[in-house]
């Protein structure tokens, strides 16, 4: 019975309203039974010896097995319980597929399907101000409190590109507001080319640090830091140079004592552009007729270094 009494404490106010609906049920067959034995009766007060010989025959019933069995009334009230509860769970979980199918994850693959659910490629493509859950992540590791830039200043920009897998991944950058509307519509127009982007996650997956990232051929924009080696602000500190598939066209500088600084230090290959490597940027390439015609210089035209996965916005 403490069994019984522990459930309808569990029970929120609609499932009490269940149980006595239930159980109205049950004694719907000995209440019209005892209707017509009122007809006897009529409605004069028992007196004790018929309340004794009800008492009794009350007695008699359940022993004989008659009446109410509370048993099947609990058995019946668990099973309803059990079916709402299942309903319930498939409903949470459909709902957590439909926003798991939503959520902008990058680095994830998506399918035409996922792209109809997003409300179709055009809405797959855009900017928006900073959302609390990426302005979140970025504390500390691509944003650190500054006087030069704020959240106000930056955009987070959505977009799906391809890779040589030949599947549409989704990626997002975090850029200038000044820029935002060009960078989208050059990743739109890379993506409508089908141009191989392997990556494009916000550095802070890497804890903001430039050099793995570039080790993973990450593609991205906003890092509040200074120019390697020195304390000037990168052009990435304020969100206006873009960095394109990182490894394949790295950054390198020969100092003056013949050796030569490499980043990423892995990329030392793809230093020498004189041969065929997937990646490759270079004056024919789509992503620097783009850029260039958007406005931006390219790191690869440079003198003093050559930064090929570098475009940045040519300022007046
Ligand atoms: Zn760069």
């Amino acid at each position: 019975m403490s069994y019984y009494r522990e459930m309808v404490q569990d029970m929120d106010d609609r499932q009490k309203l269940e149980l006595v609906s239930i159980l109205i049920e049950s004694v719907k067959p000995a209440v019209a039974k005892t209707e017509a034995d009122d007809e006897e009766y009529s409605l004069r007060p028992f007196t004790m010896e018929e309340l004794n010989a009800r008492i009794d025959q009350a007695e008699a019933e359940i022993a004989a097995g008659l009446g109410i069995d509370d048993e099947d009334v609990w058995h019946e009230l668990e099973e309803e319980f059990a079916r709402e509860d299942a309903e319930e769970d498939a409903r949470q979980l459909a709902a957590y597929h439909k926003e798991e199918q939503l959520a902008w994850q990058a680095g994830r693959t998506v399918s035409q399907s996922d792209v109809d659910a997003f409300g179709g490629i055009e809405k797959c493509f855009a900017a928006e101000p900073i959302p609390d859950g990426v302005w979140a992540r970025m504390q500390g590791k691509t944003y650190k409190e500054n006087p030069y830039i704020g959240r106000d200043d930056l955009r987070h920009v959505r977009a799906l590109h391809w890779d040589y897998d030949n599947q549409m991944h989704v990626g997002e950058m975090v850029v200038n507001a000044q820029i935002a509307d060009r960078v989208v519509t050059i990743l739109r127009q890379l993506f409508d080319a089908k141009y191989p982007i392997q990556r494009m996650l916000l550095p802070d997956v890497y804890d903001a640090d430039d050099e793995t990232q570039m080790r993973d051929n990450n593609s991205s924009c906003f890092c509040y830091r200074a120019v390697a080696g020195t304390t000037v602000l990168s052009k990435h500190a304020r969100g206006l140079a873009v960095d394109i598939n990182t490894l394949y066209n790295p950054y390198y500088k020969d100092r003056d004592d013949g050796t030569r600084y490499i980043q990423p230090a892995t990329a030392a290959d793809y230093c020498d552009r004189t041969w065929d490597f997937p990646y490759k940027i270079d004056h024919d390439d789509l992503c620097f007729r783009l850029f260039t015609a958007a406005g931006f210089e390219w790191g690869g035209d440079w003198t003093s270094c050559k930064d090929y996965q570098h475009f940045e916005l040519i300022e007046e």
